[in-house]
């Protein structure tokens, strides 16, 4: 089946695929790629999406693996189908960084030597119903026993993997304080902050409880507008502003998609391609000594 390419990625270098069928398990409420909006609908049609490996490494595109669905899903399927690529991220919102690809190998004797390396991988730190909710954490990512209370004299010897590219942080017209922790908490690390506007299909409504009656308020600083493709609840340039300017003297903290001019393109932003270079380079460094 032909390749249908990302309209958000269009000309940056960066392509995307999605190497599984179907709809992604997580089902992530307001996630574009479970609503039946995709630009891949009808997804029983156009799944899987792969570009041709052999043009995108001619022409050293960066192929960014699950722009729908999630990296940790089918993995057996992901690994393998994803392996023809020669620069390529994974996307995933559960906290399993471990994507092992092969970078070299090695023919003697009749037999073959595979020389693997951790790829760079993009972790949604706040998916779905977590929003506004919890993050995951640097403990979260290093696995059972790290989780909920690391022991305070084992802190200072976690190292994030060297494979995080950054983390993608979902920002909501309700998680301000969470926003902040969880940008204290990454960046703390050195782990970049990509702050993702999320956009509604419905307007956002706050449901609160004053003085022991339940509220509904309207979210303030979303409105409706169109955004690639399609018309959400979308973030207000002047709120997008106010919350990029608090965290302006952060030089880890970056936006997706947004911009004092409305939507914005990867073409005009670059994160992706700047952050997979660094990391690409990291692991280089990491497996050389
Ligand atoms: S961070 Fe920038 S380059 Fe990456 S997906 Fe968002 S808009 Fe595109």
């Amino acid at each position: 089946m032909p390749y249908i390419e990302n309209p958000k990625t269009k000309g940056s270098g960066i392509v995307c695929c999605i190497p599984q069928k179907g709809h992604c398990p997580n089902k992530c409420p307001e996630c574009f790629f479970q609503n039946g909006r995709s630009y891949l609908e009808p997804l029983a049609d156009n799944l899987p999406n792969m570009p041709d490996p052999a043009q995108v490494n001619a022409l050293g595109q960066v192929v960014r693996v699950n722009d729908g669905n999630d990296s940790n899903v089918q993995k057996e399927v992901v690994l393998p189908q994803t392996e023809c690529y020669r620069d390529k991220f994974y996307n995933t919102a559960i906290p399993d960084l471990d994507f092992p690809g092969v970078v070299a190998r090695a023919y003697a004797g009749g037999q073959c030597t595979e020389t693997k390396r951790q790829m760079p991988v993009v972790l949604t730190i706040n998916p779905g119903r977590l929003c506004d909710e919890r993050f995951f954490t640097l403990e979260d990512c290093l696995g059972e026993g790290m989780v909920n209370g690391t022991d305070p004299a084992l802190v200072k010897y976690l190292v994030p993997p060297v494979n995080l590219m950054f983390v993608r942080l979902l920002v909501s017209p309700f998680n301000t304080e969470l926003v902040a922790r969880a940008i204290r908490h990454w960046t703390d690390w050195e782990i970049p902050v990509v702050l993702t506007f999320m956009a509604y299909h419905k307007e956002p409504r706050l449901q609160t409880v004053r003085c022991g009656t339940p509220c509904d308020e309207a979210a303030q600083g979303w409105t409706e507008r169109r955004r690639t493709l399609n018309t959400y609840w979308a973030v207000e340039a002047e709120t997008w502003a106010s919350i990029m300017y608090a965290y302006r003297k952060n030089k880890l903290v970056y936006s997706c998609g947004e911009g004092m001019n409305g939507s914005v393109k990867c073409r005009q932003c670059g994160n992706c391609l700047r952050e997979y270079f660094a990391t690409k380079l990291r692991i280089a460094d990491a497996s050389c000594r």
